[in-house]
């Protein structure tokens, strides 16, 4: 298997002198198999330089698979400039997470409209499909590929790719699901010993990986007035891959305002920091034109989904509860879920959270730890003891995201929990990842 990065930069495409080793394309990886399956993760900038590669092989017809982390714009803006769509005879399946607003087509061809580019995505001549996904084990081409949703403020899919006797996990754009990454009372540096249900989640999906390609793109210093914005530090990727016993991992979706200067002494930071660790893991930030090739290994184990019976949900409505004692946050997500085409109604206490569940079953609940009189873990043990409510989703959203707080919250039962200050966006995506999870049908 090769793997060449061809967009290694986020956010927005950074060319010129100060770029010029890690390169300023945004991005997009290649990675083919010894079968020749030609696997694209993401279409940033970097997707026009690898169409015009393909293009100079000779090759009668390409086929390629595109894989689509999510569909913010410096991972879809390279897709009009993909000239190997434009060719007769070519063809392009285009894979991504389901949309709670449109499908993928559609987000597509809105890039495309007339307004903004001369031809439509219905008028490339290549034979086009689109694949709208949720978490899961797919086959694209001969290739496994297991998927499973990020933390983003969007939803956003990771993609672990099994073939020629390797495993190749893509996991750009993702953040912490919390700030602390490892319990107190526990060795650091095992995944039995993460906090967060989600990061341990995350952990396992890139377990014993040969290479796994993660967005680093803060520094710890950076990232403490960046939350919520859907990105990672080397620090927690070099952590948690060596936890999770990756061999080898290319920090990527490098900061526009970060110069081949300051992603080398990133580069440096990681390195040092996976030694100290007394780590095996090789960890090397990605730069435009980086090609490695990927020796098989006799004993990889498939990766075994934790939900095999994910649903869709692309733009399906749903019933949730949200309870919050005070008023400004209740609105504030009674707000999101109601632009997100859910069907919202509010309690203002754990009481009348359970008296209303009573009367109708919502499909999830939204919920703050503390609350005058009943608190939330009350309302979710009291929950939890019922058959009917025993697995009902609940997502506890609040500012009590310490250890003990969080700790206490997966104790009782809670699918999961989402520290405030939040994003309208992020809590969108959390809700949408929670009912794949568990809405029926
Ligand atoms: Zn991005
Ligand atoms: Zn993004």
């Amino acid at each position: 298997m090769r793997v060449r990065f061809w967009g290694t930069r986020g956010s927005i495409a950074t060319p010129g002198p100060g770029t010029n080793h890690f390169g300023g394309n945004t991005s997009c990886v290649e990675l083919t198999t010894d079968k020749g399956d030609l696997l694209i993760f993401d279409c940033g900038t970097g997707a026009h330089p690898l169409a015009v590669e393909l293009a100079s092989q000779g090759k009668k017809s390409i086929h390629s698979s595109i894989l689509l982390g999510h569909t913010h714009w410096d991972h879809i803006q390279g897709f009009p400039f993909f000239t190997t769509a434009f060719k007769q005879g070519n063809s392009v399946a285009i894979y991504g997470p389901e949309g709670s607003r449109g499908s993928l087509h559609d987000v597509l061809a809105g890039q495309m409209e007339f307004t903004y580019f001369p031809i439509e995505l219905n008028q490339l001549p290549a034979e086009i499909t689109y694949h709208d996904l949720t978490e899961g084990i797919h086959k694209v081409g001969g290739v496994r590929v297991a998927t499973q949703f990020l933390h983003h403020p969007a939803m956003t899919l990771g993609y672990r790719i099994e073939a020629d006797g390797v495993a190749v996990v893509y996991l750009v754009d993702h953040e912490p699901f919390s700030e602390q990454l490892w319990r107190a009372d526990a060795a650091p540096g095992r995944i039995e010993s993460i906090l967060h249900e989600g990061d341990r989640r995350h952990a396992k999906f890139m377990a014993d990986a040969d290479l796994v390609i993660h967005d680093a793109q803060y520094t710890p210093e950076e990232y403490a007035s960046k939350k919520t914005w859907g990105h990672s530090t080397y620090e927690y990727v070099v952590d948690i891959a060596a936890a999770a016993g990756v061999k080898r991992v290319a920090l990527t979706h490098h900061d526009p305002d970060h110069n081949d200067r300051f992603v080398a002494e990133m580069e440096h930071r990681a390195r040092e920091r996976a030694l100290q660790l007394g780590a095996t893991l090789d960890v090397f930030c990605a730069y435009e034109g980086c090609e490695l090739v990927l020796a098989p290994r006799l004993a990889l184990k498939p990766f075994v989904t934790p939900d095999p019976f994910q649903a869709s949900v692309a733009q399906r409505s749903f019933r949730i509860l949200v309870v919050d004692d005070e008023p400004d946050i209740r609105m504030m997500a009674v707000l999101a879920l109601k632009q997100d085409q859910h069907t919202v109604t509010e309690a203002s206490s754990g009481p009348e959270a359970l008296r209303m569940i009573d009367e109708q079953m919502p499909d999830l609940v939204v919920m703050e730890f503390k609350m005058p009189g009943m608190d939330g873990i009350q309302v979710v043990k009291a929950l939890r003891a019922k058959p009917e409510t025993a697995r009902l989703p609940i997502i506890m959203l609040t500012a009590m995201a310490d250890e003990a707080h969080t700790r206490a919250g997966f104790a009782a039962g809670v699918t999961d929990y989402v520290a405030k200050p939040f994003s309208i966006p992020q809590l969108t995506a959390r809700v949408r990842a929670c009912l794949a999870r568990t809405a029926v049908g």
